[in-house]
């Protein structure tokens, strides 16, 4: 069995629209995400190098520095308003930890989708995403890819 794992910091804001507390309001974090990708062995390329550590870094790093809304969040999405360089579209309901996990997620099965297609190898993937030193959100998922 192999692991990759990697991990990176970023800066984001987000908010909870229609949540009742503080976290309605704009803020932001120094999130971390993590990602273990487990294989009984991982593809190589022409340099004996399996997935590449950097790709996988750039989803987060994608992430740094921007406003991470989700669709209900109209006022972000204007793009006259706001530079959609600067905006993420989180899939679902909000930029919540789940949904920022879960969008790295499949992310990261995108990376190795393009990188070593139609191999047949199985990866159990997990995506840990720290909101703040107390929240923490882990997503796992096994795919043949
Ligand atoms: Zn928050």
């Amino acid at each position: 069995m192999e692991t990759i794992r990697v991990l990176s910091d970023f800066h984001a804001a987000h908010r909870q629209l229609n949540y009742d507390g503080k976290c309605r309001y704009v803020h932001g974090h120094t999130w971390i995400g993590t990602f273990v990708l487990k294989a009984e062995q991982f593809p190589r390329n022409h340099l004996d190098m399996s997935i590449d550590f950097g790709h996988l870094k750039d989803i987060l790093r994608h992430l740094d520095h921007k406003m991470m809304v989700c669709e209900q969040d109209e006022v972000f999405l204007k793009s006259g308003l706001f530079e959609p360089e600067g905006v993420v579209l989180i899939p679902g309901d909000s930029p919540s930890v789940e949904n920022v996990a879960n969008y790295c997620l499949e992310r990261v099965i995108q990376v190795i989708r393009s990188e070593y297609p139609d191999r047949g190898i199985s990866y159990d993937i997990e995506v840990t995403i720290q909101e703040t030193d107390h929240n923490i959100f882990v997503v796992e998922r096994s795919v043949t890819i």
